[in-house]
Formats: C-alpha cells, structure tokens, sequence
C-alpha cells in the first residue's frame, strides 16, 4: 500500500489505473477502491482485493456528462431530469449497458450502474485517469465501508493499492441506487438522496429489500442486498419502537443479561438520551451515534468497525425513524444486526 495526501502529486495514482492497478480515493459517500472500468483484469483486482462475490456488480463512476454517452444505449427522460437535478451527487442510476463495459463490471447484467460524484478529488481524479472507473465502497467485503482514513489504512496495509486520502466521507453511506422501469423510480439501496426528494422527479417506490430481510433465494433487483454487509463480529440486536419502548425494551434485556452473567461485557448504541438506562456499571458501555441523521451517517460504519476492536459480549443499537435519511441508516442498521430485531 501506497500513501498519498489529497494536497500530493497524483500522478503517481494515476499512472497505477492506467497500468491496470487499484486506488482507493475519496468520494461524497465514502472511500471507492477504483480501476479502469473498461480494463477487464483491472477490474478483476478490484474483487480479488475485497473478496468480493463474483456475483455482487460494481457501480461506474463519471466525471463529466460526455462519459456517459460511450456506457450506456439509451437515456430516457426521468433519467435526464434525475441527471439535472442530482449529478453531480449520491445518486446512482441503473442503466441499460453497452458493450464496451467489460461483463464482470456487472456480473453479466445487461445493465450497469453509473454515478457522477461531486467530491472535487474524486472528479479530477477520474477526469485525470480518461476512464470510466469502477469502484465499490473500499472495504473487505462483508465490512463496514471505509469512511475514516485510518481505517481504511488498516484494512488495505498488506494490499498492492494507492490510497488517497480525503479527509473524513462528508456522507458517509454510500449512494442511492435506483432504476427507472416505465415512468417509475425504484429505490434499490437507499442513501442521502430520499424518497421526498426523487418524488418530486417521478412517482417512486421503495424495493422490499431496503427494510425487509430477502428470502432465501428469493431474486432481488440489487444484487447487493442479499449479502451479509456492515455486520461486526460481535451480535448487535437492533432495538426498535417510540423512544420509551425502546429504553425499556433496553433495560429489560440488559437486566436479564447481567443476571445470566454479572461480567458480561455489554455495549449500547444510542442516539437520544435514554435517562432510566443509564445503569452506572462498569462492564456496560454507552456511545453516542450522533445528535441527528446526518451525524449518524457519517460516523455509523467507523462506529461499528469499532465494536470489534474492544470485543464486548453483545450490542443494542437505538434505532433511527424509518423516514428522510433514516431509511437509509434503518437499512445498513438491519443489516449490521444481521436481522436481529427486537
Ligand atoms: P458498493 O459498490 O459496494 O456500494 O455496492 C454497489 C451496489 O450497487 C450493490 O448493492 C449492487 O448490487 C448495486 N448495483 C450495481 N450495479 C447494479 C445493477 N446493474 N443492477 C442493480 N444493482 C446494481
Ligand atoms: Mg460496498
């Protein structure tokens, strides 16, 4: 791994993408591990490097609206306004293909997911390198995304990458992805774009997935969704409900889990001030997520990277409100607690 601050020569980056090589460099949302998305063995890395299933499609990133033309076969007019509106932006729009994008880009789909961020590091990157670059969120897969430098250093130290580093997601979940099938948008991974927002283009719904837990073998329309994602080693249990219920949902399970084990390590994830909860013991830690969304957003995944270092026994986790940018945190929370709701 290769260390450059944002204020460095790029150069050195950029000549690693145009030999076929990975960099990991900022974005809005968080950190993209990016090859050239035209270069098929370059784009081999890029999974080889996160242990990324060959199934799970990579989004496209663009830097001005001419790349575009060259990706995809046809743009229709939702998609034209939702471009104006949102580009550069969290927004990534589902596509139908063209040829000159290599088939493990998107897992043999015959579309492709294509983004302009607006992250001015990522964009002269991008304009820099003249490709298309793909690029997931820069993480093991299966981890949290990399939202924090320093975690980012510690996941990536052993591996044959640039990392350019930006500072602190100014987002920190990654971007929301839709798709738009006959004059309506569909929500397949939420993020700071909202519903209330992309209504305002086309009427819009929300694919099942973004709350609810895929069945088995059931086909979801973003592959990504049904993988295990953002989970820590440690159980986490999401506990949902009004503020009240929640706190005593919370003091109820922790009370039963202290007299099953009087040293049992346990940890709360809390975004109000829970009062009645705060049970001065030692072994029961509490952290703040943040005073409001966007806090929370920006700081969720470094939070449950976290967990793992300190190894308690178990977490609860306040939920947010499934609404605005809660959707979005609603829906890499479930994940993170791998659908232990209470
Ligand atoms: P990541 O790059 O790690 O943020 O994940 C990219 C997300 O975009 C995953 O959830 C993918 O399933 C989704 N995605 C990428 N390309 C497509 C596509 N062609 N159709 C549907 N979802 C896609
Ligand atoms: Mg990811």
């Amino acid at each position: 791994m290769k260390y450059l601050d944002s204020n460095d020569d790029l150069n050195i980056a950029i000549e690693y993408i145009k030999s076929g090589k990975t960099v990991i460099f900022p974005t809005e949302t968080v950190y993209g591990i990016g090859a050239n998305a035209l270069d098929r063995n370059a784009v081999d890395k890029i999974f080889k490097i996160k242990g990324r299933p060959q199934d799970n499609p990579l989004i496209v990133h663009i830097s001005n609206i001419d790349m575009l033309k060259e990706l995809v076969t046809e743009v229709n007019e939702i998609e034209k306004k939702l471009i104006d509106r949102f580009w550069p932006g969290p927004l990534t729009i589902i596509f139908p293909k063209n040829e000159i994008i290599p088939n493990n880009v998107t897992c043999n789909l015959d579309t492709v997911g294509i983004r302009m961020p607006s992250n001015e590091i990522a964009r002269n990157f991008i304009t820099k390198c003249e490709c298309p670059i793909a690029a997931p969120s820069a993480n093991k897969s299966g981890k949290p995304s990399g939202t924090f430098i320093d975690d980012i250093l510690d996941e990536f130290m052993e591996e044959d990458v640039i990392v350019i580093d930006g500072g602190e997601s100014e987002i920190g979940l990654e971007s929301t992805v839709i798709k738009v099938t006959e004059g309506t948008i569909e929500i397949l991974r939420p993020g700071y774009i909202t519903y209330d927002e992309l209504s305002k283009i086309a009427p819009t719904i929300m694919n099942k997935n973004v709350t609810e837990k895929p069945k088995q073998d059931e086909k979801v329309e973003s592959p990504g969704m049904k993988f295990r994602h953002y989970a820590p080693n440690v159980k986490c249990v999401l506990v949902v409900g009004e503020k009240q219920d929640i706190e005593k949902k919370m003091l109820n399970e922790i009370q039963e889990k202290i007299e099953e084990n009087k040293d049992i390590k346990i940890e709360v994830l809390y975004k109000y001030n829970l009062p009645n909860l705060k049970l001065e013991k030692e072994n029961i830690k509490y952290i703040c997520m943040g005073k409001d969304d966007e806090e929370i957003s920006k700081k969720i995944y470094h939070l449950l990277r976290d967990i793992d270092k300190r190894k308690p026994d178990i977490v609860y986790i306040e939920s947010v409100e499934k609404k605005g940018l809660g959707i979005a945190i609603y829906n890499r929370l479930i994940r993170a607690c791998e659908y232990n709701i209470i």
